[in-house]
């Protein structure tokens, strides 16, 4: 069960128990803050990481600079070949690193193996970027004249991350902004760092075979201070920060302060409506995945299940049934299907959502415990919660980061539905489950769903990296990975070019000299 040492020395991570530097940072000021990790899976230490100091963290902005003067020179699908060679090298480690995160973050292998193959993915999609950067040609009002506009890379691109995706939403952020021209530098979550030491050893060989600066792809471990630091520099003109509603509101503010871009994929509150057409056995098991997988700590987890009165009472049976025999443990073993939370901090915020919405009229079904013998000891594992509330409920409202699935009852049409499932100040996921056409369409319509991301006889959790990602509200309006989402990381400019002999105006003004 004991995680394997050597699977952490394939991804460079030497000694259990020593100081782990953060790469690039080793030249500079000297931290005493050592922090150690703990595996949430068994309270186990895995490794132990050197915090960043603000001067490190310059250190890293200078190298970052100086490689974006090599790397915004080279051709696009140049840097794509590069790309292409960091998704084989991911392929090569995918089952390694998928263990890594899983042991480190408690998602069941299934997923941590899932997460490294979104990065491959998003490598994939980004090597055919590369050559897709377009931008139009419009047709100008003026003889011999052509217009176009074209896209540049901004410079460094900023990525802080969440701890419940320790890699992947990294990589669909480095690896666009990459084909694009930039350069990166990467805050992961202070809680999950070593999976993120473990991809940039795997950078590092690649860039190094390239001759190509490691400038290009950086990382900083460090916590919200580092965080706050990048909000505020003037020299990272794109911030893409994924996390809790509160830090992208301050993040937002810096940012917007000093007029740079952010983008930000924050909070959820994701519901699934299921009407009385339905089909309830592919229901059922999208409402399950959606809200016990990851233990409940996806930002598209399923929280809110919107329920016909004409089939809510089967749909609770059924629930209760499954919810009875969930298999809740080690997430490295093959059967599991829920995992622990993050820490033992996140458990206690499982616990206290669950006795305040209790205290606002919340109807606890099943689950809801802190688990604490044998296998569980470490405080981390909890049995996944079904509620009975209404939408209104304060509790409700919020974002708990864990398995709580509320159960809404409504009675009337699907628009009654629709409103309920708007009305919460999140914009993230959201799905139906019908087959009557009227409800789906009513459901996608301009007064449908209010999300960024809005499915049809699919959950809420799981989404492709050819979509564009992220959600409305406060849940930040960002969106990355697929579609066009590559254009944020990029600066359009109109070029209009004169290849006649005459200086005509626009509009036709006249203004002889
Ligand atoms: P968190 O907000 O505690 O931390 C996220 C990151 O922000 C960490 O790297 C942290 O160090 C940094 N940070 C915190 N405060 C900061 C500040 N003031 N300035 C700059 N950086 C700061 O979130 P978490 O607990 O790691 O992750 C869970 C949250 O992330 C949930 O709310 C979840 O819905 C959200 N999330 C959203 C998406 C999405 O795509 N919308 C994806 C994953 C997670």
């Amino acid at each position: 069960r004991y995680f394997p040492v050597a699977t952490l020395k394939q991804l460079g991570i030497e000694a259990v128990n020593n100081a782990w530097s953060t790469g690039l940072m080793d030249g500079g000021e000297k931290n005493e803050e050592i922090k150690k990790i703990h595996s949430p899976v068994d309270g186990n230490l895995i490794a132990s990481v050197r915090m960043a100091t603000a001067a490190d963290y310059n250190n890293v902005v200078n190298t970052a600079q100086e490689a974006f003067l090599i790397w915004r020179q080279m051709p696009a699908p140049k840097r794509g070949e590069i790309v292409r060679q960091i998704g084989n090298k991911l392929r090569e480690n995918k089952e390694a690193l998928g263990r890594l995160v899983s042991y480190e973050m408690g998602k069941i292998v299934q997923e941590g193996l899932g997460e490294v193959q979104e990065m491959i993915d998003i490598c994939d999609f980004a090597v055919g970027l590369s050559r897709q950067l377009h931008g139009r040609t419009m047709h100008s009002e003026r003889p011999s004249h052509r217009m176009y506009d074209q896209y540049h890379p901004l410079g460094i691109v900023g990525i802080i991350s969440a701890f419940n995706f320790p890699v992947a939403v990294w990589s669909w952020n480095a690896m666009l902004a990459a084909v694009c021209g930039n350069v990166c530098i990467w805050k992961p979550s202070e809680k999950t760092p070593l999976a993120a030491l473990a991809c940039q050893h795997i950078i590092r060989e690649v860039l190094a075979d390239n001759d190509l600066p490691e400038g290009i792809f950086n990382l900083v471990i460090g916590d919200a201070g580092i965080g706050n630091l990048m909000a505020h520099d003037t020299r990272i003109p794109l911030l893409s920060a994924t996390g809790s509603t509160p830090m992208g509101k301050k993040v937002g503010e810096a940012v917007g302060a000093r007029l740079g871009r952010a983008l930000l994929e924050l909070g959820g509150n994701n519901a699934i409506i299921i009407t009385p057409n339905a089909d309830l056995e592919m229901a059922i098991r999208a409402v399950v995945f959606g809200a016990v997988g990851t233990c409940g700590q996806r930002c598209t987890s399923t929280r809110r299940l919107i329920v016909h009165d004409s089939v809510y009472e089967e749909v609770k049976e059924r629930l209760l049934k499954i919810y009875a025999n969930l298999p809740i443990g080690n997430p490295l073993q093959e059967n599991i299907l829920v995992g622990p939370l993050i820490d033992k901090t996140a458990a206690k915020a499982f616990e206290h959502a669950i006795a305040e919405v209790q205290i606002e009229g919340g109807k606890l079904l099943i689950g809801g415990e802190i688990l604490s013998d044998g296998d569980y000891k470490t405080g981390t594992y909890v049995s996944p919660a079904i509620i009975e509330v209404e939408n209104h409920y304060p509790t409700v409202q919020e974002e708990t980061f864990g398995p709580i699935l509320y159960l809404i009852k409504y009675s009337g049409s699907v628009e009654e539905a629709i409103a309920l499932q708007n009305g919460v100040r999140q914009g993230l996921s959201s799905a139906i489950f019908s087959s009557n056409l009227l409800e789906t369409e009513t459901f996608l319509s301009a007064w449908g769903s209010d999300c960024g991301i809005a499915n049809v006889n699919i959950g809420t959790s799981g989404a492709e990296i050819g979509g564009a990602f992220g959600g409305e509200k406060e849940t930040g309006g960002g969106r990355e990975s697929g579609s066009d989402a590559w254009k944020v990381y990029m600066r359009r400019q109109t070029n209009t070019i004169n290849f006649g002999a005459e200086l005509p105006l626009a509009q036709g003004i006249k203004f002889d000299i």
